[in-house]
């Protein structure tokens, strides 16, 4: 049987689709880069998934139990406990968001120059990498490049590329692994059980600390029991705790899996010299280390979300809607990367605008026209967010130009999934049409998130 939402709606936030003119002169307004949209001008906003989901009622009556005590809050022990109960660890830091954690953890175990190895790092942690001294580098499989042939897990480490690696390079010259679950880089392609095991066991066998970037435990594990043999009669919450027992910490973003709003969370197993470490630096940069950045009542809520999002009814829901976006494109004749990943739908632009070269930024080209037909608000992921070699100043190519369209969690329904899918149908039929871009204002460092353009006449 189809599953459909396992929640009901009590309280609504209207949206609305302004004009065709209005949508015109405000993506001119916006210097033709989505970013730089007022939300309210946005129908349905796929910009992200990050601390966009709806929270729910039992979320929101928690934040009425915030314990605001300056040390000691209530909250923080509720919320150390959903991270015992669900993940499994010792030790519990709150953090503003996954960047915070990140940048207390960082620091104590990067000497400077040394390589961290990931399957493929995210944005914000490969800046917090190079701001700590390391560099980092990505060992994701060949196979998460190839949008088109499907395989289960393509956010896998390439197991013999790293260890030639290690072996090359030296251990001394290697800080850390850490293994990003779901791989979001990789368009929230899983990573296998057995894969984080290997990755553990090279990490002992040179003597190598393991870290995960947790920010989608909860949809891993989904993925994980639906198609890695062995765990179809294992538990979502023992699923994640046998992931989460292949390292000895984690940074986490809240704002995905963990359902809320703001948040993040820095773990650590059972490490007690690390754990008072992290303690002391939590305090300069983020807060006292029983609220590190939030307020009880935030505390609370992320002490909720954590269980919600680990609940296999939800999961099911959530990783379906994914899927049934791609499937609509799909049968619609959009190229996109197969199979659907945990929290996007990634539109292969290269493939549907062959017309406009990578300079010239296709996926943007589409993100453009796709707010001008349905009032939806996508991102770029290709080369006008990969930015030119601080070298040369060329453009870099993007190996792939695509289009993310991000869902945030319980949320929309799939009346606005077919809204999307239909608005990029009826462009594929148009798409030779559809013109390339070029900059009037680019700046020097990050101009993804404030570049103006113009289309190429
Ligand atoms: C979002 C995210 C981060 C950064 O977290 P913030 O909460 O945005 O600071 C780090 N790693 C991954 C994989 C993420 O998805």
């Amino acid at each position: 049987m189809r599953a459909a939402e396992p929640f009901r709606i009590k309280m609504v936030e209207p949206i609305r689709l302004i004009s065709r003119e209005e949508r015109e002169k405000a993506l001119e307004n916006a210097g033709y880069n989505p970013f730089s949209l007022r939300a309210e001008d946005v129908y349905i906003d796929l910009l992200t998934d990050s601390g966009t989901g709806a929270m729910s009622d039992y979320q929101w009556a928690g934040i009425m139990m915030g314990d605001e005590s300056y040390a000691g809050s209530r909250n923080y022990y509720n919320l150390a406990q959903s991270v015992k109960d669900i993940i499994g660890y010792n030790y519990t830091i709150p953090t503003h968001q996954g960047r915070g954690a990140e940048q207390v953890l960082f620091p104590l175990l990067i000497k400077k120059g040394q390589y961290i190895l990931g399957n493929m790092h995210f944005d914000t942690t490969k800046a917090h990498i190079e701001l700590a001294g390391g560099r980092a580098v990505n060992f994701v499989i060949e196979k998460a490049f190839d949008t088109t042939t499907p395989f289960d897990f393509k956010g896998n480490f390439d197991i013999e590329k790293m260890e030639a690696f290690i072996k090359e390079k030296g251990v001394e010259n290697i800080g850390f692994i850490l293994m990003t679950i779901t791989c979001n880089s990789a368009g929230g392609q899983p990573v296998s059980m057995a894969n984080l095991r290997e990755v553990s066991a090279v990490g002992k066998k040179y003597g190598i600390r393991v870290f995960i970037d947790a920010a989608r435990f909860a949809e891993n594990a989904y993925f994980i029991k639906q198609r890695e043999k062995g765990y179809e009669n294992t538990t979502i919450v023992d699923i994640i705790k046998e992931q989460f027992s292949y390292a000895e910490g984690f940074t986490m973003s809240a704002k995905k899996d963990a359902l809320v709003n703001i948040g993040g969370i820095l773990g650590i197993k059972d490490d007690e010299e690390l754990f008072a470490k992290a303690r002391s630096m939590t305090v300069p940069m983020e807060g006292f280390p029983t609220y590190g950045g939030l307020a009880g009542r935030d505390m609370e809520a992320l002490a909720r979300g954590l269980r919600e999002g680990a609940d296999e009814d939800y999961l099911r829901y959530r990783i379906e809607q994914v899927a049934y976006l791609g499937r609509r494109l799909m049968e619609g004749g959009v190229p996109i990367q197969t199979p659907t990943g945990g929290h996007a739908v990634f539109v292969d632009a290269k493939k549907m605008l062959p017309h406009i070269p990578g300079d010239q930024f296709p996926a943007q080209s589409l993100a453009n026209e796709l707010y001008l037909e349905a009032g939806v608000r996508a991102v770029e992921i290709g080369s006008f967010l990969l930015g030119r070699d601080p070298e040369t100043g060329l453009q870099c190519e993007s190996p792939m130009e695509l289009l993310r369209l991000t869902i945030p969690r319980r949320t929309y329904t799939n009346s606005h999934m077919d809204v999307v899918a239909d608005a990029l149908i009826a462009i594929k039929d148009r798409a030779n049409a559809l013109k390339g871009y070029e900059f009037t204002y680019e700046p020097a460092i990050l101009r993804h998130f404030t570049a103006r353009l113009k289309p190429i006449e």
